[in-house]
């Protein structure tokens, strides 16, 4: 192999990520700091998975319905995470987010409103209260749109289409990341006092996925192979409604909007089945009963011709439909053939959100390795076992602005750039260029599709211990396979060889997906086991926290953290706090 050499760019603090939560960060520690910033991305500024947000961000003004507040905001998280949560990021979220959405707004974003000129909020599952600010179906577009043009006037930089390959650790601090330029292949280290992981989730391990298609979790493994915690992998969501029909539309969400708005569920037999598993809250109950209960019908034999249930929002009227939901009306017409003012449509369950990730300090956002600070979906912690809709974007805003704040006082305490050993940049180039010296080997989107079919058929929406099991072993098999990726052509504009990357991302975080599903003997949110399948107090205290050693993965359980008795008291009632009445608690 001949001489390899790399451009070497020093930074305060890097950001690898550019979705909300990378630009939030970014904004936060750059503005005003002084500090050198940059923000690096393996697709475009602008094109990041967020642009793909629909139904809203979620934060309880109380526009709508003035009961509202931070508490029962935090009620409703807690609930629908099934108590794992980490209770201090719930409150943390609850309280902070409607200064961000209000913060956002100053920054130019354009929210739909009231008739009285409030920030319009509409209804989600599982919400008490209508709570998700919106932009039509367009919320992401807006929210990324908005904090770019904010970021960039802060003064960072920016690297488009660069993959970072490796996090560099020096005397047990972070030392910066390296990686290379999609383009052309060209080697690049980034020195850095900080840095900030915003990298998104893991849904492409799945084969139904509303994800884009960098959602394969560089960051969760680039951090895991470096020796951070990684908490609560079993708990994957499961939206219940992903478009169904044509094939190659499968998985696409259809916005939990279409429900906010009004929609109606249907099995075959034209029955709103969701009276049989949620009679209270019917469509708008939380997105793991919905798709457990779609899952069920087809099961039962009354799902649509394609495998799902029936959507409907055509009673609402054409003016209505095109008017709220103008994006699914768009993608059905567009994609489907198909007018959703006029008739149903079908959906099943499609893979959306992944709850776990790295596990961090509420406060600061800071891994358990010294200068890593994380945020967004990456992160763990504030959804537990079932993410509610809308709490990713204001998840985003809320933890991204404090990781960039943790990362810029981290710096503010004085540390500075550590050396970086060459040896280990030598390996590394090494390391990434090996797939094009083997010949005859395995092709990555082979692997990636035969991964795909082992995580959807053993760790997908209903588990036991046997399918995990199997499922298990199949990925420990793939992974010995994979070793031997090759590719062909060169390391200009080759996305073969950026595939092998996001394949071996992929199949260390499905290993620790099963292996944390194995330990969780119980049901509990999006983690359903139908051989423990009742949901069981003992494991309401518990976290598995993972740990990778280079050979193999150590887990672990930590416990919950307990709610102070000021929180814990909020749930005394049995229902919201916004619906306590005063003298039922005067009576209390
Ligand atoms: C269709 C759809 C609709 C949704 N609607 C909503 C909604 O209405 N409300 C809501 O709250 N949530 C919604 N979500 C969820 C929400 O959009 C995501 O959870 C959120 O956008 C994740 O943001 P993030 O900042 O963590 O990362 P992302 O937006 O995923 O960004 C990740 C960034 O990291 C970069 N990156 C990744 N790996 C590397 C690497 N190796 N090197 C360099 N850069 C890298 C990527 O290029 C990208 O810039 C929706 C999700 C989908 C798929």
């Amino acid at each position: 192999m001949k001489q390899e050499t790399y451009e070497t760019l020093d930074y305060d603090i890097i950001v690898i990520g550019a979705g909300g939560s990378g630009l939030r960060a970014a904004v936060a520690a750059s503005e005003g700091s002084g500090l050198k910033v940059a923000v690096i991305t393996k697709s475009l500024l602008g094109k990041a998975h967020t642009v793909m947000a629909e139904g809203g961000v979620a934060a309880s003004f109380g526009n709508l319905d003035a009961p509202d507040g931070w508490e029962t905001h935090f009620y409703d998280t807690m609930r629908s995470g099934h108590f794992i949560n980490n209770y201090r990021m719930v409150e943390i979220f609850a309280k902070e987010a409607p200064d961000r959405v209000l913060e956002l707004e100053s920054w130019g974003a354009v929210f739909d409103r009231t008739p009285e000129g409030r920030i319009m909020q509409r209804p989600f599952g599982a919400h008490t209260f209508r709570r998700l600010c919106h932009i039509g179906d367009h919320t992401g577009l807006e929210l990324i749109r908005t904090m770019q043009y904010k970021a960039i006037h802060t003064g960072i930089d920016v690297f488009q289409e660069v993959t970072m390959t490796k996090l560099l650790i020096s005397h047990g601090r972070v030392a910066g990341a390296f990686g290379y330029f999609r383009a052309d292949g060209r080697f690049v280290l980034f020195r850095a006092r900080a840095v900030v992981l915003a990298t998104g989730g893991w849904g492409k391990v799945y084969k139904v996925t509303s994800n884009s298609w960098e959602s394969t979790g560089d960051g969760a493994a680039l951090a895991f192979r470096a020796g951070a915690d990684l908490m609560d992998m079993e708990m994957v969501q499961f939206h219940p409604t992903g478009m169904v029909w044509p094939p190659g539309v499968r998985g696409i969400l259809v916005t939990e909007g279409v429900r906010g708005e009004g929609g109606l569920l249907y099995n075959s037999e034209g029955e709103r089945f969701m009276q049989r598993y949620d009679p209270e809250r019917m469509e708008l109950s939380s997105r793991d009963v919905v798709a457990r209960s779609i899952f069920k019908e087809v099961q039962a034999g009354r799902g649509t011709p394609h495998g799902g249930a029936w959507l409907d929002i055509s009673h609402k009227g054409p003016e209505y439909v095109k008017m709220k939901l103008p994006g699914m009306y768009e993608q059905f017409l567009t994609l489907a053939d198909l007018d959703i003012t006029k008739e149903r449509f079908e959906v099943a369950p499609t893979c959306h959100y992944t709850m776990g990730g790295l596990r961090v300090e509420p406060e600061t956002c800071a891994t358990n390795i010294p200068g890593l600070f994380a945020a967004g979906e990456v992160a763990c912690g504030l959804h537990g076992a079932n993410r509610l809709g809308g709490n990713s974007l204001s998840d985003l805003l809320v933890f991204g602005r404090r990781a960039g704040m943790g990362a810029r006082e981290y710096v503010a305490g004085g540390v500075a750039l550590a050396e970086v050993d060459e040896a280990e940049i030598g390996q590394e180039m090494e390391r990434v260029l090996a797939p094009f010296e083997r010949e005859g080997g395995v092709n990555p989107y082979h692997i990636h599709e035969r991964l795909q079919e082992i995580m959807t058929n053993h760790a997908g929406i209903m588990r036991s211990g046997e399918i995990l099991e199997q499922g298990l072993q199949k990925v420990l098999e793939l992974k010995e396979e994979a070793r031997n990726m090759s590719i062909q052509g060169s390391r200009t504009y080759n996305p073969g060889w950026h595939a092998v990357f996001d394949v071996e991302n992929m199949l260390l975080l499905s290993e620790g997906i099963i292996r944390s599903a194995l330990e969780r003997k119980e049901s509990r949110g999006a983690h359903w086991r139908t051989d423990f399948p009742d949901e069981l107090p003992e494991w309401q205290k518990i976290n598995f926290v993972e740990r990778y050693d280079g050979e193999a993965i150590r887990i672990r359980t930590e416990p919950v953290k307990e709610m102070p008795e000021y929180l814990a008291k909020l749930f005394t009632y049995g229902k919201a706090p916004g619906l306590v009445k005063q003298s039922e608690k005067k009576e209390a």
